[in-house]
């Protein structure tokens, strides 16, 4: 037996002796700087040659690592140990695969402030968003193996007279996990852990632009027990193996977490049955957002405010839940407007190192795309407060908020994922729905509302994955707020929820007359 998950709690950096230790863990972290991290095949620890760096986003030239560059043959020899180990892996009994892993989340517990120091270094995330990000890959190690403690038995089906069934289910074999820097630890732990813990083995490749902070994963399965071949760690440029790793006919999923355009190219790639391939391949993804906050007449304007602001600026909206348009009604907008503002002008920008609210973006490409989106902005509404940018010495975007903008607009539409927040005003609530609606995305959104009519209305008509009443569109936790989106957003296998790990697993039947 196992005592009953519960979401592990954020650390409180009010408290001295917490904020000591992270303190101690952003120096303890840095003695790491410029460390080389080998490819791990079949347990096989493998340097290569050509190696990726790990910059600092906050201070650019700043290396954090370096990791080996997998090739295609990497790739080959990867999916041969993922093969072979699944042999055994998928023999044990699924109560011991989970156990081995609630044994890594106590190892990750252990040393969470060193995960999320490497965060504030590695991903520019400020202090708290890399605490709920190491939490958030803890919970999902904890979650998924209750899961499947509670998969192993199969599930109850009838049997008819002299006639015994038996439901359960079983793993599939090798697949692949393509995981975003955005939530590098969680987002990467998370598709990871659960595959594995159902049977499955894994070739797993981190964003290039956060590989550091996923080879701490792996050494903690290493000394969790984890046998060889299960998890294979493959960094490499995408554009070399991503597509190899998808199309490969032993790949049996693939889930990914990422760009919109990416999604849909592995989407079908995967549809395509290769040669030696005997099997369909599942994909599961998640992808972009155009994430809304709606603010009702009725309705609390400083939790309004307060809602548009952190949900948009937190780690620099660089969330596909970020809500990055507010729809506001007529009556209640420009105060709404005015206090978000207002909340807005206290925020700091800096490198998180030093307790900012915002950090830096992640790299050159985010800043420039971003930074064109505010030029954009700038022709479609108008500029209220931020729009500075500043890569001198690493990616800094201040926090911008554009009013009066159209609902077609440019930065209304796209996704900008950056921290950048569109205004509209709508006469009605019918029409904040539409408004809300209309965008290819529908990943998660927010009512702000007092009037209960409205909120059920919004509960049936608010087209996302998740809608939340009363607070912003952020911060998901696994097990409490299942997360994934419709429309272009993704496939909708809400992660952390009860169904996520049939995923991986097949549904098997066994009939048998007495
Ligand atoms: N699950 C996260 C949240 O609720 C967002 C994940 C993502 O950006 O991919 O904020």
């Amino acid at each position: 037996m196992v005592v009953p998950y519960s979401a592990e709690p954020a650390t409180d950096f009010t408290k001295e002796e917490n904020k000591k230790a992270f303190k101690d863990a952003l120096e303890q972290v840095k003695k790491d700087f410029g460390v080389k991290r080998p490819l791990i095949i079949g347990g096989e620890h493998i340097e290569t040659d050509d190696q990726i760096t790990s910059y600092n986003p906050s201070n650019k030239e700043e290396v954090v690592g370096h990791v080996s560059k997998a090739t295609t043959e990497h790739i080959d020899s990867a999916m041969e140990a993922a093969e072979k180990a699944f042999e055994t892996w998928s023999e044990w009994d699924p109560k011991d695969r989970a156990e081995l892993f609630i044994r890594v989340a106590a190892i990750i517990r252990r040393r969470k402030h060193e995960f999320s120091a490497l965060m504030v270094y590695e991903a520019g995330k400020p202090w708290n968003e890399a605490d709920g990000d190491t939490n958030e890959g803890i919970d999902f190690i904890e979650y998924y193996a209750r899961s499947m403690m509670e998969l192993a038995d199969g599930k109850p089906t009838l049997d008819r007279e002299g006639e015994h069934n038996h439901y359960f289910y079983q793993p599939m074999g090798p697949g692949v996990t393509i995981s975003p820097w955005n939530f590098p630890f969680a987002i990467m732990t998370g598709t990871t852990a659960a595959p594995v813990i159902a049977g499955n083995t894994v070739l797993l490749k981190p964003a290039e632009d956060t590989p550091l902070i996923a080879y701490k994963l792996m050494e903690v399965l290493e000394e969790a027990g984890l046998p060889k071949g299960v998890v294979n760690f493959v960094t490499g440029d995408p554009a070399e193996i991503g597509d190899y790793m998808v199309d490969h006919h032993k790949t049996h999923f693939i889930t990914f977490t990422g760009s919109k355009a990416t999604g849909l190219r592995i989407n079908k790639r995967a549809a395509e049955v290769h040669e030696g391939q005997d099997f369909l391949k599942r994909v599961i993804t998640e992808m972009g957002g155009k994430d809304t906050i709606i603010v009702d007449k009725d309705a609390d304007l400083d939790l309004a405010a307060d809602s548009i602001v952190n949900s948009a600026f937190g780690f620099s909206g660089q969330k596909c839940s970020a809500g990055s348009r507010a729809v506001i009604h007529k009556d209640v907008y420009d105060e709404v407007l005015a206090k978000s503002i207002e909340l807005t002008k206290e925020l700091t920008v800096g490198n998180p190192v030093d307790e900012t609210y915002m950090g830096p973006v992640i790299n050159k490409k985010q800043f420039d795309k971003i930074s064109e989106y505010i030029e954009t902005g700038k022709k479609e509404g108008k500029l209220e407060i931020g729009g500075e940018t500043d890569d001198s010495t690493g990616y800094f975007i201040h926090p911008t908020i554009f009013s009066g903008l159209d609902p077609k607009a440019v930065i209304m539409q796209e996704e900008i994922f950056g921290p950048v927040v569109a205004f509209a005003k709508a006469d009605d609530f019918d029409e904040m729905l539409e408004i809300a609606n209309n965008t290819e995305y529908g990943l998660t959104g927010a009512v702000i509302t007092n009037t209960r009519e409205n909120w059920i209305l919004a509960c049936r008509k608010f087209n996302v994955g998740n809608l939340y009443l009363n607070r912003g569109c952020t911060a998901a936790v696994v097990g409490y707020h299942p997360f994934g989106g419709f429309k272009m957003s993704g496939t909708d296998q809400k992660t952390g929820s009860p169904d996520y790990m049939l995923n991986f697993l097949e549904q098997k039947v066994v009939s048998e007359m007495f």
